[in-house]
């Protein structure tokens, strides 16, 4: 069996198989990983105690923030390569990438249950941007959901079905935000609709919510089942909001008819040609 030599000090030498199997015990995976390399490193150098207990939790410690950011990241379902980085500022002009950056904070508006509504037409970075905050956010510590409007809205409708639906909005609150991408795209049936205004209700100055939406809310009499409930549902939303405009032309077709002018002819020689003209 494996021995750890004892300290200059003395002492009766350390089983480390059992060291290792009380760590197991005491659900300590951090130290359990990279205690016999620490201890001998304490030793050749001669670390006081102290200090290599010291440097043992602090790996644990950071060690379990790491696993827990891993699995908030995988139950987030992000759409993947939608970053912060890789979102162009200057197609969006009306949004500022400081305010991106407070937002991905998180504390402002996400302790208080306030949400962050986008509107544009198709292709304009909404999603990009979407997924981009909630990547930065889990980063940052808090437990987001992305989902497809139509997607949470069905999963919403067959708990109902099965008299289920009170306990599947609570278990949405571990979530501090629940991204509800593309919500123009509910269908128009009334059963759908109204778990959609139950969900948002619940969450209601509680736990965020952020929508992203190809109609403003002049357009959302289309999406709830009654005016009443449509104005009911807009004025919880927009009651503590962040909201942006973006709009913008489409981002794809931007970038296609860009790439096509690139291989047609060189930008320099267009510009001097026109200029001529
Ligand atoms: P929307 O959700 O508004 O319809 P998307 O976010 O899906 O638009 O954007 C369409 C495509 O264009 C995506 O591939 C997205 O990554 C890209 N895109 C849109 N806006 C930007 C931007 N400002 N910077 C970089 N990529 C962008
Ligand atoms: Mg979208």
């Amino acid at each position: 069996m494996k021995k750890i030599d004892a300290t200059p000090a003395g002492g009766p030498a350390v089983d480390a198989a059992r060291v290792e199997l009380m760590l197991g015990e005491l659900r300590l995976p951090g130290i359990k990983m990279v205690w016999a390399e620490l201890a001998a490193r304490a030793d050749k150098e001669g670390w006081p105690a102290a200090r290599f207990l010291a440097a043992l939790t602090e790996y644990e410690i950071a060690e379990r923030s790491r696993r827990r950011t891993a699995r908030h990241m995988s139950e987030a379902r992000l759409p993947v390569g939608k970053t912060i980085a890789t979102f162009d500022f200057a197609a969006v002009p009306m949004v500022s990438k400081a305010q991106v950056m407070a937002l991905t904070a998180g504390d402002a508006w996400l302790a208080g249950g306030a949400n962050l509504l986008m509107f544009g037409p198709p292709g304009g970075g909404k999603s990009h941007l979407a997924a981009a905050i909630s990547l930065a956010l889990v980063e940052n510590g808090w437990r987001v959901l992305f989902m497809r409007t139509t997607d949470l809205v069905q999963r919403l409708q067959v708990s109902r079905q099965e008299l289920a639906l009170e306990s599947a909005i609570a278990k949405l609150d571990k979530y501090h935000l629940l991204v509800l991408d593309d919500l123009a795209y509910v269908s128009k049936d009334q059963a759908e609709t109204s778990v959609l205004f139950e969900l948002i209700a619940a969450r209601y100055e509680r736990r965020s919510m952020l929508i992203t939406a190809n109609q403003p809310f002049g357009e959302w009499g289309k999406v709830f089942p009654d005016q009443a409930m449509t104005l009911a549902a807009i004025d919880r939303l927009v009651h503590h909001a962040t909201i942006l405009e973006m709009n913008v032309e489409s981002y794809r077709r931007k970038t296609a008819i860009e790439r096509k002018r690139g291989r047609g002819r060189p930008a320099k020689t267009a510009t001097i040609k026109s200029s001529s003209d």
